[in-house]
């Protein structure tokens, strides 16, 4: 159970954060915005209202691709943040909050 303690480079966090930046940008991520779905609660939100997440924390060693980068909106980006990423992964796999 070394899953939390994994260390990952801080500059390929960085490197990470620019891609994430330009994938903002990119037509596909507006598509996805367009869409105006929360990944996380299925909820209906504005394309303004919803923020990119990386569903597997760049800290924890996720990248910056088209599969790892979801719409959320800020409620469920928050929620997430404030739960130790395998706590919430229960939280996902049970389909959420009961
Ligand atoms: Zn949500």
């Amino acid at each position: 159970m070394d899953y939390l303690l994994i260390s990952v480079d801080p500059d390929e966090v960085d490197a990470e954060r620019r891609k994430a930046r330009e994938l903002k940008r990119s037509p596909w991520w507006k598509n996805q915005l367009g869409k105006g779905l929360c990944a996380y609660c299925g909820g209906r939100f504005s394309p303004a209202e919803l923020t990119m997440d990386h569903k597997l924390p760049l800290v924890r060693g996720g990248k910056t691709s088209r599969s790892n980068c979801v719409p959320a909106c800020k409620s469920c980006n928050e929620r997430k943040q404030n739960h130790p990423a395998q706590e919430w992964k229960v939280l996902l796999e049970t389909g959420g909050e009961s």
